[in-house]
């Protein structure tokens, strides 16, 4: 698991990779930001450093579910890599998948497959206060079947996770394309230097900036402008406002 969290208010930030025991990857970046004189802590200092701050560990099979664990096996026996909204992987329909004739609870299905099998794992958060102050997180367990030592965009700020005085912003997707695009950070830099309006920016970047991968991304500006875009099938996202605002959306 990793994750990143930015404090665009004065440019604050904490990443982590590479854990395989803490319960909430996302509040231990807020702890290597807050508390560490570094920015990054990967793989076993990041395990260390959770340990020494007390933060809650659990035992690796916490993690595993019955699930992930067959959405695991379907990808290795398709030689392929995952990540959420992904179309069954080649060679995996909906009948190999094991879910023919499945009872679909919720009624909704993407790709002829339940929602509820490949509900995300990847949870972004960006959030703007009465002062204008932004910030951004997000933490994920990375792309199902992913190599061993493999980071993606969720822990590296400027790719999935960015915050600055005018934004926060937070993408899900495949982190490779996040990465070459330097997805949030370049959604950022066109409100701060060409002055473009938060969604003119994500529509921009989702359209112009992110080659050849399925990505999206949730972003907020100081001014409470609320935006999002993504060039895959659904992207799951909520908003919320003090005042009782709520809502839920998928496509
Ligand atoms: N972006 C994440 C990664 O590539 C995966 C995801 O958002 O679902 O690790």
């Amino acid at each position: 698991m990793e994750a990143s969290i930015m404090d665009g208010h004065g440019r604050r930030c904490g990443a982590v990779s590479g854990l395989t025991t803490v319960k909430n990857p996302v509040s231990l970046a807020r702890l290597v930001m807050d508390r560490s004189p570094h920015s990054y802590l990967a793989f076993d200092g990041a395990e260390e450093f959770a340990r020494e701050q007390g933060v809650e560990v659990v035992d690796n099979s916490y993690f595993i579910t019955e699930e992930n664990m067959s959405m695991l096996k379907r990808a290795k026996e398709a030689n392929s890599i995952m990540y959420d909204y992904r179309v069954p992987a080649p060679g995996v329909d909906s009948a190999s998948a094991g879910l023919e004739g499945a009872k679909v609870e919720n009624g909704l299905l993407m790709n002829g497959l339940r929602i509820s099998v490949y509900a995300p794992e990847t949870v972004g958060c960006v959030v703007v206060d009465s002062n204008g102050w932004c910030a951004a997180a997000t933490s994920t367990g990375g792309l199902m079947n992913k190599m061993s030592g493999r980071i993606g965009d969720s822990p590296l700020i400027g790719s999935g996770t960015y915050a600055c005085g005018d934004c926060a912003v937070s993408c899900t997707g495949e982190g490779e394309a996040i990465i070459r695009s330097t997805l949030a950070r370049d959604v950022a830099a066109l409100v701060e230097y060409k002055g473009l309006s938060l969604q003119e920016a994500v529509d921009y970047a989702i359209k112009e900036r992110l080659d050849e991968g399925m990505a999206g991304l949730i972003a907020v500006s100081r001014n409470g402008e609320v935006a999002y875009g993504f060039n895959t099938i659904g992207m799951f996202r909520g908003c919320a406002t003090e005042d009782g605002f709520m809502e839920v959306s998928i496509w």
